[in-house]
């Protein structure tokens, strides 16, 4: 009987069964859910079943049998039928019928009609919820469907058969049961058809009453075959019971026969595939064209999902290229991949040489995720394994790739092998070195910014050394770092870092002359080669239009970002190869950022020294951190209008156990490359906060104001608003005696971070200096978006000791004072040796300063003398 499974001929897709899920969704927009239409047509078979059942099969007689079957073997002879479905897969198609008809014939004869329907119902019911995976709503529908084809199965077998005449003695089934019998399989086997097409139709799936005749064809003829049988069955229990075991023994036959013959013809078929496979490779005009048609061949041929071939055309290259056919990725062709060349798989296939099962094969499949299994051959021509077949996912339920497939698989891959390494391949050569041309280009570029890599690069300069050369023109090539992009990458996310590096890229690019080749190294790094002919001091000049290149700022993320760069060239001398080249170059970077950033400088072997002085620098840094050897020296800030000294600025102090002291201008930009500078920060703050707090105990002085430096990477850092906090209730220090000074080029960075965590230190009540103001990027804008309170005039922009009346020296302190009084801000003067330059800047209006005119920076029990002493550095007029 055909219920909405993969019972009758199904033919691939229309089944209601094995991929029902799909055919379930509603493809087009209806009047009515698909769904809500199913349900309605459950309701109404559940409906008809009832009504037949209750109006007619009850009333229908018993068939007066010599043996009657009790319901429950029945229900488990029902069970038996269903579950053991006759499975045929030839090619996509999966040809199966239930043997179902057997117990229900049988049943027509031996059940009372209400067992019979019970019987059914409960035997397939039972199957259903065992064997198949289905949603509730499809058994449901299944269910009602067996419980329609029951009634109609004995309604139609009673309206022809007169089972009254059997209970005459001697009397057995005729003909007209017979008919019968034949006429209720008939007919509930179109019915189940007609059934499965409605519903498929009703849930939204492609119609299928075109393909009815045949399924019914199909199914019909399995259906008499059936019953057929089935009624030898009946006949031979009705004359003498046991003789029913003599039945047993042909139709076991039988059943093994026809297994024999499937399976004949589908290796028969299988050859003609490979026969079909061998003549597409040779015969087809084009290579990709061929391997395409091989694919998909090959795929329906297993009944699989997809198939793919790759091809190595370098044996010892990361190099493949892909093609595939079927599954949801789409087809591919010719596709240039990398597999490198100790991939698992791939080293499985060179020294196996055989087919194997690989499930799932992670490495080298388009989408690795949607492989439940696969197969996969090597391609062994002459010359060793070119590539591999790979066959994934088998179509069907519950069918897997078996040891045939395998040898299948291989045949077909060896086949594949000789074509295309005969003919086919020279013929596609040039279609092949096209690809392996793309590969070369993939390897030597940088994918994100289409520039030349390192490889490309190193290369180039190897060809350069390699070469004759004037030694007025060495090889030279330019180290380019960017400054603090590692800040812009983590704030404003990769995404946005990429397309800044692209920005760059251009930037740069823009500055090269024809022959110059530029080339990224990855992450921020970039290399320049000047081209042949170039002096050192040609490159000194291109490297200083790169670098000035970069002085506007990148719009990204809606701010404008600064990206500073910092290079190193160096030239090659005697007996130079590439990788010395390179790293001196990169020690001469690292001396051009140690020395300020935004510049250059050319190598110079003495340049190694001081790089491992460096190293040996930052850990003796980090040791003298953890042991609390570093100390915080204050400078007095002082009224300048009164000389009092009115605060103190927190400066640390180094004393390195061997060098003596260090300039923390030499060690804090270590510390913040290694992040040092977190714990030394907080060592500073800490240290100076419970000073100064000491200091207010002393009725001399109180309300001394603290200024204390902050690195940006302390203000990125997230535990640094909670670690003020702490620090302010420690110490117990008034937050308004207490001001952060901080560098515009740092606070510039990341602007709304940066905004938002100085708004909150403000709310606590500290103060915000921007410290150097001047020598960065100083504009009205900012200065209006960044929560400051103060200004620091940089040392460098006050005219120096002897030049007050050079006006030109004055113009910047004068600008600043003037735009620190109409925006309302303190104006702090650094760096002020001389009473010459006190009295300028008390000229200006400049109510702040501090220098060695008023105090060294010098340890708390010398700065408390002073202040004590109440010294005041009297100027006149
Ligand atoms: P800064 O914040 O601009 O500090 C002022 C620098 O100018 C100090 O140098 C100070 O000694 C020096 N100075 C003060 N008055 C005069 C003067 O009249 N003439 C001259 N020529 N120089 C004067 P120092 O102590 O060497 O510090 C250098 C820089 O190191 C500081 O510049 C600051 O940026 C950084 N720094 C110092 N301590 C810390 C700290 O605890 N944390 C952080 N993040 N940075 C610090
Ligand atoms: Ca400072
Ligand atoms: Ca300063």
């Amino acid at each position: 009987m055909a219920d909405a499974s993969e019972r009758s001929s199904n033919l691939d897709a229309p089944v209601f069964g094995a991929r029902a899920g799909r055919d379930w969704r509603p493809s087009r927009p209806e009047w009515l859910d698909a769904a809500v239409r199913v349900r309605i047509f459950i309701v109404l078979l559940t409906t008809i079943a009832a009504v037949g059942y209750f109006g007619i099969v009850r009333q229908l007689p018993v068939v007066p049998a010599p043996i009657m079957i009790a319901w429950p073997i029945a229900a488990i002879a029902f069970y038996l039928g269903e579950v053991n479905v006759v499975v045929i897969h030839f090619l996509r198609e999966r040809h199966s019928f239930s043997l179902s008809e057997l117990p229900g014939v049988v049943g027509l004869f031996l059940l009372t009609p209400s067992d019979y329907v019970l019987a059914y119902l409960i035997g397939a019911g039972l199957a259903l919820l065992m064997e198949r995976q289905q949603p509730t709503i499809k058994r449901l529908y299944n269910l009602a469907q067996f419980g329609v084809c029951a009634v109609v199965a004995q309604t139609v077998f009673h309206a022809i058969a007169d089972p009254r005449h059997l209970a005459a003695v001697g009397s057995h089934p005729e003909a007209r049961d017979w008919l019968a019998a034949f006429a209720s399989s008939g007919a509930t086997a179109i019915l189940g058809a007609l059934l499965v097409a409605a519903v498929i139709s009703l849930s939204g799936g492609a119609p299928q009453f075109k393909k009815l005749p045949e399924m019914i064809r199909f199914s019909g003829m399995v259906a008499m075959a059936n019953t057929s049988l089935a009624l030898l069955t009946v006949m031979v229990v009705w004359v003498d019971p046991l003789s029913a075991i003599l039945l047993a023994v042909p139709t076991a036959i039988v059943f093994l026969a026809y297994r024999a013959y499937i399976g004949e013809r589908e290796k028969h078929e299988r050859l003609e595939l490979l026969y079909e496979s061998s003549r597409l490779l040779h015969y087809a005009p084009e290579l990709d064209s061929a391997i395409v048609a091989l694919l998909d061949h090959t795929r329906k041929m297993f009944r699989a999902e997809r198939a793919e071939l790759l091809l190595f055309p370098d044996p010892i290259g990361d190099g493949a290229i892909r093609s595939s056919a079927g599954g949801a990725s789409g087809d591919e062709t010719m596709v240039p991949v990398a597999i490198p060349v100790h991939d698992a798989l791939r080293t499985r296939i060179k020294t196996e040489r055989a087919a194997f099962q690989a499930s799932p094969t992670r490495s080298w499949t388009t989408n690795p995720a949607a492989v439940k299994e696969a197969m996969v051959a090597p391609l062994v021509g002459e010359r060793g394994v070119i590539g591999a077949l790979t066959i994934i996912n088998r179509l069907g339920e519950g069918s897997r790739f078996e040891s045939d497939d395998l040898r299948l698989l291989e045949t077909v891959a060896n086949q594949a092998a000789v074509a295309l390494e005969n003919g086919q391949l020279e013929q596609s050569l040039h279609e092949l070195s096209r690809l392996k041309e793309q590969l070369r280009h993939q390897a030597y570029h940088d994918s994100l910014t289409g520039l030349g890599n390192r490889s490309l690069f190193v290369e180039e300069v190897e060809r350069r050394l390699a070469a004759p050369r004037d030694v007025a023109t060495p090889p030279t090539v330019v180290f380019l770092d960017l400054d603090d992009f590692k800040i812009v990458n983590d704030t404003l996310g990769h995404a946005e870092g990429d397309r800044l590096l692209v920005g760059v890229a251009e930037r740069i690019g823009g500055q090269l002359r024809p022959g110059d080749l530029l080339a990224r190294f990855g992450g921020d790094e970039f290399a320049i080669l000047p081209g042949a002919g170039s002096t050192v001091e040609d490159a000194m000049a291109l490297t200083e239009r790169v670098i000035a290149s970069l002085q506007l700022p990148f719009p990204v993320a809606g701010t404008d970002v600064l990206v500073g760069c910092s290079a190193g060239i160096s030239a090659a001398r005697g007996t130079d190869t590439v990788d010395e080249l390179l790293r001196d170059a990169d020690v001469a970077m690292y001396r051009a950022k140690s020395d300020g950033k935004r510049r250059v400088e050319v190598f110079d072997p003495l340049m190694h020294r001081s790089i491992v002085e460096r190293h040996a620098l930052t850990s003796d840094l980090g040791r003298s951190i953890s042991r609390g050897d570093l100390s915080v020296a204050y400078q007095p800030i002082v009224a300048l209008g009164t000389g009092r000294i009115v605060g103190v600025e927190a400066l640390v102090r180094w004393r390195h156990p061997t060098r003596g002291d260090i300039d923390p201008t030499e060690f804090i930009h270590l510390a913040e490359e290694n992040g040092t500078i977190i714990a030394l920060g907080r060592a500073v703050l800490r240290t100076a906060t419970q000073q100064v707090v000491e200091w207010h105990r002393h009725p001399g002085l109180k309300g001394l104001g603290l200024s204390v430096n902050l690195s940006p990477l302390q203000l990125q850092h997230p535990n640094f608003i909670d670690e003020v906090r702490a620090d302010i209730r420690d110490s117990g220090i008034d937050p308004r005696d207490l001001t952060f000074e901080m560098t515009e080029t740092a606070m510039f960075r990341d602007t709304q971070a940066t905004i938002a965590t100085l708004e909150t230190i403000r709310d606590l009540g500290v103060r915000i200096a921007m410290d150097d103001f001047g020598t960065g990027y100083s504009s009205l804008a900012y200065l209006r978006r960044f929560p400051v309170d103060i200004l620091k005039i940089a040392r460098e922009l006050i005219g120096g000791p002897t030049e007050t009346d050079d006006p030109e020296a004055w113009a910047f302190a004068r600008a600043i004072v003037a735009l620190g009084r109409s925006l309302g801000l303190p104006i702090v003067a650094e760096g002020i040796e001389t009473e010459d330059q006190l009295r300028m800047l008390r000229r200006l209006g400049c109510g702040l300063g501090q220098g060695y005119l008023f105090g060294r920076p010098a340890p708390a029990g010398e700065i408390e003398r002073l202040i004590l002493a109440g010294t005041t550095v009297e100027v006149s007029a």
